[in-house]
């Protein structure tokens, strides 16, 4: 069996490096190091980690032109793609390190007159150690949404990246040890899918993951062998709905920018749009015109894993087949390794480009009569990642009907760059969310801690419990609670 494997540029096939294959006794061992490193590391405190947090993020910054670099030729997206990939994760890494004192420093919560006499505080304290298994398509903004929150939450974290972008995992592992004043609190793990498979069955705390629903179930597994806690961020099958009263120029040129950009490698990225008849035709043109000036190869790159061609291509013909009409693009577009921008209309609802993601650049557009009948389709998949709505009055009641984790009104994958923000599904799109508050609590469990500020005379937890003691709970229950007031 290999001990290595290779990583290539996408576009040529041409070999960038060599990593080694970790097996599952070199993950366990590195886990190990990293439980030795979680106590020290947790132990520097809010401030100590923002410190070496924000460091960090000042290396990656100054070195900003050569991490885009590593993204672009794993990936093969436009060096522009990458800078601006490397932006985003630069901004999670500041927003994490500077906001986790304050999210996740000790609260004091009301005891409540039955109480009184308790003082009641609830500590956020880190798992241990976090393993995260990261994907391809957008190598360092995505884990490190797990990575930055988890470290600054106290958390000693094992990576592991796709093995189509382990040079981008090392090279982020690479550059935290240069600052870090501790070893092993950020590791990684290269190899293929049985090293991911070793990662969640060994002794860490909590594993973050990233990638395919299909995979997300076998991780879920694995981690409920042993009761391992776990966020899955899994794909998306994103509607983009476009009310009568949208200005239709922007979502057109929007909405492509979303399902074709990154090649439409992206889990938040449109994939179907449900537009209102009466302006769909205006819409079908103006995104026809926009579609057909993008180039592959300049405005985007190569599918960057290339068995995902066949997934496009499979996607493709199953919607000919069952009459959705071309607008742009055909059943030719895929040349591998690219895919060239494909609109159909006219899906049908059963179609594989409407039920399952495709991840490519490749868009359906159906008519709807109403925005209820547009709400219903957009929620009719098993995914719920993220949305988009276009409307000018209408947005934000739309948005609030989608059974989704994440809606744009009137722009598209916003809320990816907001750092205050959740990002996370529901149904096949995942469960938990990183980035935000609530990413940083994710990467924590309560621990409620009630300390007796003075005794009082009436005592309930013991057997020495008196007549009156029962009399009183009953009365002061009756009068706090038995009248109903709304
Ligand atoms: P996977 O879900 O298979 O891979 C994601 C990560 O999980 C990779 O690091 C992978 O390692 C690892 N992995 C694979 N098998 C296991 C396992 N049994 N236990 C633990 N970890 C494992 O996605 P793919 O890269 O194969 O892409 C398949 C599809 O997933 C795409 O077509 C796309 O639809 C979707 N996808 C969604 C993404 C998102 O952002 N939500 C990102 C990427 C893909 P390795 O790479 O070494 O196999």
């Amino acid at each position: 069996m290999s001990t290595t494997f290779t990583s290539h540029e996408p576009a040529t096939g041409k070999v960038i490096q060599e990593f080694p294959i970790a097996t599952k006794d070199q993950v366990f061992a590195t886990v190990a190091l990293a439980q030795a490193a979680s106590g020290p590391w947790s132990a520097l405190g809010f401030d100590g980690r923002k410190k070496v947090l924000l460091e960090w993020c000042a290396v990656l910054t100054k070195r900003i032109d050569e991490i885009g670099a590593l993204v672009a030729q794993e990936t093969g997206k436009p060096l522009s793609d990458a800078t601006l990939e490397v932006s985003l994760a630069v901004g999670h890494l500041a927003w994490a390190a500077k906001s986790a004192k304050r999210i996740l420093g000790p609260s004091f919560r009301p005891s409540g007159l039955l109480m009184f006499n308790m003082k009641s505080e609830v500590q956020r304290s880190p798992y241990g150690v976090v393993g995260v298994i990261g994907p391809w398509n957008y190598p360092i903004f995505t884990p490190m949404g797990s990575i930055a929150y988890a470290l600054a939450a106290g958390n000693a974290v094992v990576f592991k990246p796709s093995e189509y972008t382990p040079g981008v995992g090392q090279w982020l592992c690479d550059t935290f040890n240069l600052i870090s004043p501790l070893a092993d609190v950020f590791s990684i793990v290269t190899g293929l899918g049985e090293t991911g498979a070793a990662l969640t069955e060994s002794p860490v705390d909590k594993i973050a993951f990233t990638g395919s629903t299909r995979t997300a179930k076998k991780v879920a597994a694995s981690c409920a062998a042993r009761m391992v806690p776990y966020v899955l961020e899994c794909g998306g099958k994103d509607p983009v709905i476009v009310a009568a009263d949208a200005d239709i120029d922007r979502a057109a040129e929007y909405s492509l920018w979303s399902a074709m950009s990154n090649s439409g490698q992206t889990c938040i990225g449109a994939e179907r749009v449900y537009v209102h008849e009466k302006v769909a035709d205006l819409f079908i043109n103006k995104i026809t015109q926009m579609a057909e000036q993008i180039k592959p190869g300049i405005n985007y790159g190569p599918a960057t894993m290339p068995s995902q061609l066949n997934v496009i291509q499979s996607h493709i013909d199953d919607a000919a087949a069952k009459g959705a009409q071309f607008v742009v693009g055909g059943v030719d577009s895929v040349q591998p390794p690219y895919t060239y921008p494909t609109i159909m209309i006219n899906v049908p609802e059963n179609s594989l480009a409407i039920r399952e993601e495709t991840f490519g650049p490749t868009l359906t557009i159906n008519r709807v009569a109403s925005m209820d009948e547009a709400i219903d389709l957009a929620n009719g998949t098993n995914y719920g990642l993220a949305a988009s709505v276009w409307s000018g009055k209408d947005g934000h009641r739309i948005a609030s009907k989608l059974k989704c984790g994440m809606v744009s009104v009137n722009s598209v994958i916003a809320f990816a760059a907001i750092a205050s923000l959740p990002f996370g599904g529901v149904k096949d799109s995942g469960n938990g969310r990183i980035h935000g508050p609530e990413g940083l609590m994710e990467f924590t469990f309560a621990r409620t801690i009630v300390s007796t500020r003075f005794n009082i005379p009436i005592e309930f937890t013991t057997f020495k419990r008196t007549k009156f003691a029962d009399g009183f709970i009953k009365t002061l229950i009756k009068f706090l609670h038995s009248k109903v007031v709304g």
